[in-house]
């Protein structure tokens, strides 16, 4: 069979030590299946360990060889959509309990990099950058909605302020989020996977889950083995394909590209971000960038819808960089890489049961670092039988794509299209 590897990304190169995990070659029984190594599938099976259950987890590559292993590493609260947009399509009751687990992610990520002593360069500190008037106005609105559900960590920029956090000056202000911040994703994916051993979790490498037989004991097949279980957890996201049926229809995987200058030493790396924030823009099609521990600048941004990998990362993705620091001009790119993640029409996540024993979560639609810690711990609590939390996510409304599979990324591309005038003319 195939060995997958990691992408060559700055990640990858700079990954932890772990041991190799073996594929799966019997059959196995377990209380749980959980179907994607990633953070929904690591965070899902810690917290069902911490809960008593029994997990095994099957990931067709590697540990966080998908999005969380390849992100960005921006601990970005709330979700893609805001809570007022949620408050307006299903009412003040759901929009109350989404609201207040609008930031509970990053706690959770926290919690977990200190209970389990998670080598993954944690720091604080995240920053939304408005390019326009309009969209500061915007981060204003967004900060008294954000307090009304109790999240008050937060503070706006101006623009004198910005530039003390941030030395590029296309920014006329900003917002802080000291509960935000900054890891290593892969190492973060790494730490979370030991820690689930080390409870008595299985990890199966090079398993991809081929197919899932349903029923009351339902059973997941991968090439070599399989496994009975009472319950399953899908958590491919992006990288699920047409496992599941159902979940193909309202989704659609999208690439972003990611890239890493060379080491930029401590002078030049603390006169571009002197507190070592995250920076992201309010664009639509937004850039990202931050500081690595051995003080790199990783820089992403672009979105291609349908996932294709284009050919030259660097050429899309490097006059972005220059754009906002025209003084890394002479800086080498060491790294550059590609990663899938999955929107839904309304980009709001997609989660819900199939049947009474099969739960997925996905589809957080560019913004899943902390949602996807989040949903662990609600997949978790409804398997225990507190469905609450799990139901006000499931209860949003998803529709299909307009046209189907086939017109689906000609038509989100029209959309972005229209929204990418919209960052750059300001209507
Ligand atoms: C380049 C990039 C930059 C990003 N930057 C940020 C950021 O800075 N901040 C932020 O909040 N979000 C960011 N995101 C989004 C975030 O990374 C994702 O939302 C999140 O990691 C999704 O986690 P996941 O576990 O749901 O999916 P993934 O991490 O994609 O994991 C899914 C796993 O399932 C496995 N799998 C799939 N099918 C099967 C199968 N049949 N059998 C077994 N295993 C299977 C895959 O191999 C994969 O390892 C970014 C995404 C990308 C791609």
């Amino acid at each position: 069979m195939a060995n997958t590897l990691y992408p060559e990304s700055y990640y990858a190169a700079s990954a932890n030590a772990v041991p190799a995990r073996p594929a799966l070659q019997d059959d196995v029984e377990t209380d749980v299946c959980v179907i994607g190594a990633g953070y929904t599938g690591l965070s899902s099976a810690l917290f069902l360990l911490e809960s008593g259950f029994r997990v095994t987890v099957l990931e067709a590559a590697k540990v966080g060889f998908g999005a969380s292993g390849r992100n960005g590493g921006q601990i970005v609260n709330s979700y893609s959509r805001d809570i007022d947009v949620i408050e307006r399509t299903v009412g003040p009751k759901q929009a109350q309990l989404l609201g207040h687990m609008a930031f509970e992610g990053s706690r959770i990520i926290r919690e977990r990099v200190a209970k389990y002593n998670i080598q993954c360069d944690l720091k604080d500190g995240g920053v939304f950058a408005a390019l326009s008037a309009k969209q500061m106005d915007h981060l204003e609105s967004q900060k008294r909605l954000w307090e009304r559900f109790g999240h008050t960590q937060l503070e706006l920029l101006d623009q004198r302020r910005i530039r003390e956090v941030v030395a590029c000056d296309q920014y006329v202000g900003g917002m802080l989020d000291m509960s935000g911040g900054h890891i290593h994703p892969l190492n973060l994916a790494l730490g979370e996977a030991a820690a689930v051993e080390s409870l008595g979790g299985a990890i199966y490498e090079q398993s991809p889950a081929v197919r899932i037989e349903r029923g009351a004991n339902p059973v997941v097949h991968t090439p070599q083995g399989k496994v009975r279980a009472k319950f399953i957890i899908v958590a491919g996201n992006a990288y699920l394909g047409n496992l599941v049926s159902e979940l193909a229809a309202k989704s659609m995987p999208c690439g972003t590209q990611v890239i890493t200058t060379e080491p930029l030493g401590d002078e030049l790396a603390k006169s571009l971000l002197p507190q070592d924030y995250c920076v992201e823009d309010c664009n639509y099609l937004l850039d990202y960038y931050r500081l690595t521990g051995d003080k790199r600048l990783i820089f992403g941004g672009g979105v291609v819808y349908g996932a294709r990998d284009p050919a030259n990362i660097e050429a899309i993705i490097r006059p972005k960089m220059l754009k906002a620091f025209p003084q890394l001009k002479d800086v080498k790119i060491d790294y550059a890489w590609t990663g899938n993640f999955l929107l839904t029409l309304s980009r709001l996540p997609q989660v819900g049961r199939l049947g009474d024993n099969i739960y997925y979560s996905q589809g957080c639609s560019g913004h899943g670092v902390t949602y996807t810690h989040l949903a662990g711990k609600v997949l978790a609590e409804a398997l225990r039988g507190q469905a609450e939390r799990f139901d006000a996510f499931a209860d949003l409304p998803h529709y299909p794509f307009p046209g189907g599979q086939l017109l689906r990324t000609p038509f989100a591309a029209l959309g972005a299209w229209y929204y990418g005038l919209r960052d750059k003319y300001g209507f």
